[in-house]
Order: structure tokens, then sequence, then C-alpha cells
């Protein structure tokens, strides 16, 4: 195994100062995608640089009502916390629906939005892949892509987006905290999360060496009733082959409000805005659902092995609204 030095900040600008100084260095929170990635010899850093004594921990409530969570808040707090479960549904629920129990205990905030795409060629340093060495081609396209994404795709890479808690982000209009050289600024969940494009191997708008510093949720009454779905080839331990995030408002049975991202079928957390617009003022019944839902797969782009997702993720869309316009969310 290669020689890696490790060392470990004890302040936001000396972390940001030493990553963005070396660009063989990263930042090293739970390290559960980081220090598996380096095994496979994915990822080469010569330096790690630990951030787990940065004071970016809890969930502080801010004046609007919404909530600020500390980037290295772990996935399991986050997901138990009682501002979470009582306003944000469907933020625990994408939390405690991630990974495994051992992993969320380790897992961090900041690092789940920055893991790395788990498709396997990414994961295999002999196979081809834009994302991983830029310019040398996509083995999924003619190979193995069932578990691969149907929106959002390019020529140059058709890998989902693997975080379930990003999806749930994006349907709450969150906002991601950054610190770099040039000072703190705020990052819209949406922006922050680029298309593969022609520019497969840029992820994120960060510049080497910026630092997720915190997560900002803005206050949403209407996330009270929401929820977020998962389905997956197993019960647990497994990314998504289809998710949805819903949350509805309803008067008298009609859609005042309503917010929905996709998760599992898209090269980014999709937010499901054709299907917002398809149901703003419509009653809230099955037929409406469906026409939503869609509308929003109507660009899909499938192939062979995932031609299945587009009917999927319909279905789940569709049954993610029915259960919040029903039940007002709960479990998924
Ligand atoms: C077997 C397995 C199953 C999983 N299943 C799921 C699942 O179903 N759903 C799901 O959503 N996730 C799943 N995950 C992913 C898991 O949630 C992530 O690995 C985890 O959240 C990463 O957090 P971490 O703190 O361990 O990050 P690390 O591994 O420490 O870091 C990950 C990356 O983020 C960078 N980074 C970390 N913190 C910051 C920061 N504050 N600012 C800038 N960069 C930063 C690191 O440099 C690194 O590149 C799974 C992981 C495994 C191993
Ligand atoms: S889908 Fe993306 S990550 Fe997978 S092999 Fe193609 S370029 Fe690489």
């Amino acid at each position: 195994m290669r020689a890696i030095s490790y060392t470990r900040a004890t302040d936001v600008h000396s972390a940001v100062e030493a990553v963005t100084s070396d660009p063989g260095s990263s930042f090293l929170a739970g390290g559960t995608t980081e220090v598996d990635l380096l095994r496979l010899d994915v990822l080469r850093p010569h330096r790690l640089v630990d951030i787990n004594r940065l004071p970016l921990t809890g969930v502080e409530e801010r004046a609007d009502g919404g909530l600020l969570i500390g980037a290295l808040a772990r996935m399991s707090e986050v997901a138990e916390d009682p501002a979470v479960v009582e306003r944000y549904p469907m933020l625990s629920q994408a939390l405690l629906l991630g990974a495994s129990a051992q992993l969320r205990h380790m897992a961090s905030m900041g690092g789940n939005l920055m893991q790395r795409v788990r498709c396997a060629y990414y994961r295999d340093p002999e196979s081809a892949c834009n994302k991983r060495v830029p310019g040398s081609g996509c083995s999924a396209l003619e190979g193995v892509h069932r578990g691969h994404a149907i929106l959002g795709t390019s020529e140059h890479c058709i890998a989902t987006h693997p975080s379930d808690l990003a999806v749930a982000l994006v349907a709450l209009d969150a906002v991601v905290h950054v610190e770099g050289m040039d000072g703190a600024r705020t990052i819209p969940v949406d922006d922050f999360f680029l298309l593969p494009g022609d520019t497969p191997e840029r992820e994120h708008p960060l510049t080497p060496g910026e630092l997720i510093t915190a997560i900002e949720v803005p206050a949403l009454s209407m996330a009270r009733r929401s929820l977020y779905l998962k389905v997956r080839d197993r019960e647990s331990y497994e990314f998504a082959l289809a998710s949805a995030a819903a949350a509805l408002a309803l008067e008298d049975g009609v859609v005042r409000e309503v917010r929905l991202a996709l998760g599992g079928v898209a090269t980014k957390p999709w937010r499901a805005r054709r299907a917002e617009d398809v149901l703003m003022g419509e009653r809230a019944d099955d037929a409406a659902f469906t026409r939503a839902a869609t509308a929003e797969l109507a660009p899909a782009t499938t192939r062979p092995m995932n031609a299945f997702k587009a009917e999927l993720a319909r279905r789940t869309l569709v049954r993610a609204l029915r259960t919040v316009a029903t039940t007002g969310g709960g479990t998924a």
C-alpha cells in the first residue's frame, strides 16, 4: 500500500489551508467512502486531513424556524434529532433508509453529500471510466447498467447519484454552507450537484480545498406532511433503485403547495419540477399523481437493462404522493 500521511486539523481555516495548498490532500470525515476508495486504489491522496475535531457538529435552530446542521453531525444523530423528526420527517427517513446503523454512526452529513458514485466501473481501476480518468470512456454504456440513471444522463456518464439525504435536501430547497481561502459562501443544494454533461469528473462547484461547514434547511411548514419512499433490491443496506421525497399542502383536497424529488434514477438528486407544475391546483387524487409522474419521466433515456426504472420511478412517485395525501407521511 502507498504511504499516506495524516494530519488532524483543529480549526476550519487550517483545514482549508492544508487541502488548498496541497492538491494531493483530502479531507477525512467518517472515512466510510474515503478509506474504502483509497483501499481500492481509486482515490490516491498522499495526505489525509482529519476534520473530526472541527466544531461543525449539532443541529441548531435558525431565526426563521429552519435548521443549521453541522457538516460533521453524524447521519444517525441528525435522523433522531426531535426537530428533524417532527418538522422534516422526509429528512429523517432518508437518513435512516441509507447504509447500515454502524455506517450511519460513523458517516457525516458533509461526507454524505461528497460521497463518490457507486458505479462498479468507477470502483475498478482496470475499467474505462470518464469520471475516474477523464476521456477514457464509459464502460457502463455498453456494460452492466441495471442500476444506472435514466434522467440527466450524457453520452459521457450515466451513473446515478447515490445519496438519499441529498434527495430530501433538494426537495426542501436546502443550502450548503462552504468555506474556502476566499471566505465563506452558500450554494443552493440543487446547484451543488452538477449534471455530467461533457465533464463528468466535475461533480460539484467547489474549488479544491473548499470545505462544507453546514447544511441549512429553511423553515417549511408543509414539510411536516412529508415522506421519503425508497425502493431497493433488499429491505436494508442497499442503495435506491428508485426513491421519492414528497411534501404536500392540501386545501379542500386540492394541491396548494408541493415539493418533489427523485433518487436512484438520475445523475444528480432530481428535483421533480415538471411533476410539481402539473400538480399545482389539481385535486389530490391518483389520476393527477399519475399525470404528474408521467410528465416527470417523459424525458427519460433508458437502456436495455435499466428500462424498468422509468415505470418503477413513476410508481414510486405516485405511491409517495398517495401516502402523503392520505396519511400525511409517516413511515415509508
Ligand atoms: C456499504 C455502504 C452502503 C451505503 N449505503 C448508502 C445508502 O443507501 N444511502 C446513502 O445515502 N449513502 C450510503 N452510503 C454512503 C455513506 O452514507 C457515505 O459513505 C457517508 O455518508 C460518507 O460520509 P463520511 O463522513 O464517512 O465521509 P468520508 O468518507 O470521510 O468522505 C467522503 C468524501 O467527502 C469528502 N468530505 C468529507 N467531509 C467533507 C466536508 N465537510 N467538506 C468537503 N469535503 C468533505 C472527503 O474528502 C471524501 O472525498 C453507503 C456506504 C457504504 C460503505
Ligand atoms: S457511468 Fe459514469 S462512473 Fe460509471 S463508468 Fe461511466 S463514466 Fe464512469
